[in-house]
C-alpha cells in the first residue's frame, strides 16, 4: 500500500488543561485552514490534562476529519508534548502554535508567502505582549539576553515556538534525540533561511498560564545547559580568581607571621571559609545540573508516551 499523500499544512498544538480555550481555537484555526489551498490537518496533543480537554479533543476529531487528537500517558511538559505532536503530524509545512490563542493563527497565510519565497523557517517575533505581567515580560527579556551572551547559536530574542517550518527542518529536528528540549533553540541551530514575522502577542483567550515560576526556571535551565557550557567553564575562571586571592592571602599571612604581629584572625578565617564553601557548592551545583541531564539522556527512555490517537483517517503513523 502506498503511503497517503501528505497534507500541505499541519497545525500542531500542545494542550494542557485547555478545555475552555479549545472551541475558540478550533474555530479560528479551522477558518484559517479553509482559506489555504491544499489539504490540511490539526494535530492536538493532550498533555495529561486533568480537565475535560481529552473528551473535547476526541469529540472534535470525531466531527472533523482534519483533526487528529493525541493523548499522552501523563503530563510530559510543553516541549515534549509538542515533540509528540510533531512526530505524529504528516504535513509538508508545519505550524507550531499554542492552544491558548496568544499567537494568532491568522498569520499563517503571511507565513506561507514567506515560505514560498524560500524561507525554511518563518518565526513569529513578538512586538508587544498583552495581558502578561511586568514580571513575565521582564524575566523573558532577561532570559533572551542571557542566552544570547552564553551561546554562539543565534537564537532570536522575543520569539517563542510559534513558527512555520518545512518538512525538511522538522525531520532534522525530530532526528535530535535530546530529552531536555529547547525547541526554538534547536530550530535556530539547524540554520537554513530563518525569517521573522513581527506580530503582537495577545492575552490568553481562556484559562491561565501553565507556566508557573518553577517551570519557567526549569525551562531556562534546560535552555542554558543544552546550548552553552559557559557555566561549566565559569568554575575555572572563578577558581583562578580564588587561587590568586588565596596566594595573596598566603603571602600576606607569612609576612605577618615573619613580622611577629599575627592575630587570632577568626574573622578573616571565617570569611574565607564561608566564601570558599559557598563557591564550591555553587560550582558543584552547576556540574550537577549538567551531569543530571547527561544521566537522564543516558537512560535512553522514550521522550513521550502516547496513550491514544483518535481521528486523522484512523490509526495514524504510530
Ligand atoms: N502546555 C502543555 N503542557 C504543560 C504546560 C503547557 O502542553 O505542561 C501547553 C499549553 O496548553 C499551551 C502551551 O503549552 O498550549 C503554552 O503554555 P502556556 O500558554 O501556559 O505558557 P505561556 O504562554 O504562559 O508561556
Ligand atoms: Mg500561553
Amino acid at each position: 500500500m502506498s503511503p497517503a499523500p501528505r497534507p500541505a499544512v499541519s497545525v500542531v498544538a500542545p494542550c494542557y488543561n485547555e478545555q475552555d480555550a479549545l472551541p475558540e481555537f478550533l474555530r479560528r484555526v479551522g477558518a484559517v485552514l479553509d482559506g489555504i489551498s491544499g489539504s490540511s490537518e490539526i494535530v492536538l496533543v493532550d498533555d495529561g490534562s486533568r480537565d475535560r480537554t481529552w473528551p473535547v479533543l476526541a469529540a472534535a476529531a470525531g466531527r472533523d476529519p482534519r483533526i487528529v487528537a493525541v493523548r499522552l500517558m501523563r503530563n510530559h511538559g510543553h516541549q515534549l508534548a509538542l515533540t509528540a505532536g510533531l512526530s505524529v503530524c504528516r504535513g509538508e509545512r508545519i505550524l507550531i502554535i499554542d492552544a491558548d490563542l496568544q499567537d494568532p493563527p491568522e498569520l499563517l497565510p503571511d507565513m506561507m508567502v514567506l515560505m514560498d519565497q524560500g524561507a525554511d523557517v518563518v518565526y513569529g517575533q513578538r512586538r508587544q505582549r498583552e495581558g502578561e505581567s511586568l514580571f513575565k515580560r521582564a524575566t523573558a527579556a532577561a532570559f533572551y539576553r542571557l542566552i544570547a551572551r552564553l551561546t554562539d547559536v543565534q537564537i532570536p530574542a522575543d520569539a517563542g515556538d510559534f513558527r512555520l517550518v518545512t518538512r525538511r527542518v522538522l525531520d532534522l529536528l525530530l532526528a535530535m534525540p535530546e530529552r531536555h528540549r529547547f525547541i526554538r533553540g534547536m530550530v535556530a541551530w539547524i540554520g537554513g533561511r530563518q525569517v521573522p514575522l513581527v506580530y503582537d502577542r495577545h492575552a490568553r483567550v481562556a484559562g491561565e498560564s501553565k507556566y508557573p515560576i518553577a517551570k519557567m526556571v526549569r525551562f531556562a535551565a534546560d535552555a542554558i545547559t543544552s546550548f552553552s557550557v559557559v557555566p561549566l567553564m565559569a568554575s575555572m575562571t572563578i577558581g583562578w580568581i580564588m587561587a590568586a586571592l588565596g596566594f595573596g592571602f598566603f603571602v600576606y599571612s607569612i609576612v605577618g607571621w615573619w613580622g611577629g604581629h599575627t592575630l587570632p584572625g577568626w574573622t578573616s578565617l571565617m570569611a574565607a571559609v564561608g566564601l570558599l564553601g559557598g563557591m564550591q557548592f555553587l560550582m558543584l551545583g552547576i556540574i550537577g545540573a549538567y551531569l543530571g541531564r547527561l544521566y537522564d539522556q543516558s537512560k535512553g527512555r522514550p521522550l513521550f508516551m502516547i496513550r491514544d490517537i483518535v481521528g486523522g483517517g484512523g490509526g495514524g503513523p504510530q
